[in-house]
């Protein structure tokens, strides 16, 4: 079974949809804040500062906005957008009605109430805009506020809320900057996020390789196949079934590295091991045992039919050709012991490996180059 058929792989449409879902619960969060701030001009209009009619239609205006958003998020419009989050319309839409309330406002204790609040869909920004998006949010929110504010002051000079929108006009002065500044900081800190969060993938996935793959060889390692050979065996306990294990051994591999170096060894059992692995069946899974030893594991084989493949693999095996550094062309031959397991015996997983290992053995002793099978009476002996 290939490693990467069992990782989840999410697919383009089921991302998307995670970020939906993503948007509209920010939606389902800013919308508390909207609430309160149609509760503010309740409160604004029970005092008798404001309307219940411009209420309503503040009320109308801002429920109209959480909509339009809604309606992009569910239908898939914002997709069509560069900026599928919509921050910066979710973020300058909200201030329309918030100016216009501003500008009804003739109380000066009403002003600074709704000026503090009017920054609070900005700061939203911070979550999601870059710098430059944020800029220009703030500058168009300052423009925005100051301009009603310093027109409301004109307005009322005799009335002195000229001196005091003045005031309300300074302390915008200072809180914008410093919004500006700290949504610069929440940015480097999501980037940082991001990229650690990049690192921390990239990572994983190299740990999950590495806990299934032979770090020479690229193959599968013992950990995986003795994983894979536990799955055969329960497979033998539930129902009629039979499956096959090959122990190969690579004929007096010392001598390679004893002539050619251990670098060449190492070469040799890298390009052997993929050679071989690329030479078994689909359902096979075949990896690096340890040492210059392979294992293979054939699911639904018998050792009739294992024996058959397995002289296959020794032949191809055979085949391929090594260059030394000094030029001189050498190939390897393999012994290759073979035991059966199933539903009957129901071996254990270590002497099945124990039988597969005496047969190697037996091929060992009997000359190298050779397939032994080890069946439950005696062992057979092929080097067709
Ligand atoms: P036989 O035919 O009886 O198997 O002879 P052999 O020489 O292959 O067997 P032996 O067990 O005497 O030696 C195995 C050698 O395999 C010794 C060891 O240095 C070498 N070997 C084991 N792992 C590695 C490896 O990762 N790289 C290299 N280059 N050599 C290895
Ligand atoms: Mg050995
Ligand atoms: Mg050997």
């Amino acid at each position: 079974m290939a490693i990467d058929d069992r990782r989840a792989v999410e697919s383009r449409a089921e991302r998307t949809a995670r970020h939906q879902r993503v948007r509209l619960r920010r939606l389902g969060l800013s919308c508390i804040s909207y609430a309160l701030q149609i509760l503010l001009t309740v409160v604004i209009a029970l005092l008798g500062a404001l309307t219940p009619l411009f209420v309503a239609g503040y009320a109308a205006a801002q429920v109209a906005i959480v909509s339009s958003f809604y309606f992009a998020f569910r239908t898939g419009l914002n997709l069509r957008s560069r900026e599928p989050n919509l921050t910066l319309a979710q973020v300058l839409a909200p201030a329309v009605p918030g100016l216009i309330l501003l500008y009804q406002l003739d109380s000066a204790e009403a002003q600074a109430a709704i000026l503090l609040t009017a920054v609070v869909p900005l700061l939203y920004g911070t979550l999601d805009l870059s710098v430059a998006s944020f800029v220009v949010a703030a500058a168009m929110y300052s423009v925005g506020y100051f301009g009603v504010i310093f027109s409301r002051g004109l307005l009322h000079v005799e009335d002195g809320l000229f001196f005091h929108n003045g005031l309300l006009l300074a302390s915008l002065a200072i809180v914008m900057p410093q919004i500006v500044l700290l949504s610069a900081l929440v940015n480097r800190l999501r980037r940082t996020l991001r990229e650690r969060n990049y690192e921390v993938r990239e990572a994983m996935a190299r740990i999950s390789v590495m806990a299934v793959r032979d770090h020479l060889t690229g193959l599968y390692n013992r950990r995986w196949l003795m994983e894979v050979l536990e799955r055969e065996r329960i497979r033998c306990q539930r129902a009629p079934y039979v499956f096959c294990v090959g122990v190969i051994d690579l004929d007096h591999f010392k001598r390679i590295n004893d002539t050619h170096g251990h670098a060449m060894g190492d070469r040799v059992l890298k390009r052997l091991g993929r050679h071989m692995a690329d030479g078994v069946r689909e359902i096979d899974s075949f990896g690096r045992f340890g040492g210059e030893e392979f294992l293979w594991i054939m699911p639904a084989t018998d050792l009739a039919r294992a024996t058959e493949v397995a002289q296959r693999l020794r032949r191809r095996a055979a085949e391929l050709v090594f260059t030394g550094e000094d030029g001189a062309r050498f190939s390897v031959t393999l012994s290759i012991g073979l035991a059966q397991n199933d539903s009957e015996q129901r071996l254990r997983n270590d002497m099945l490996l124990h039988y597969a290992d005496e047969a190697l053995y037996d091929a060992k002793e009997t000359g190298r180059n050779r397939v032994v099978a080890r069946s439950v009476k005696a062992c057979s002996v092929s080097n067709g």
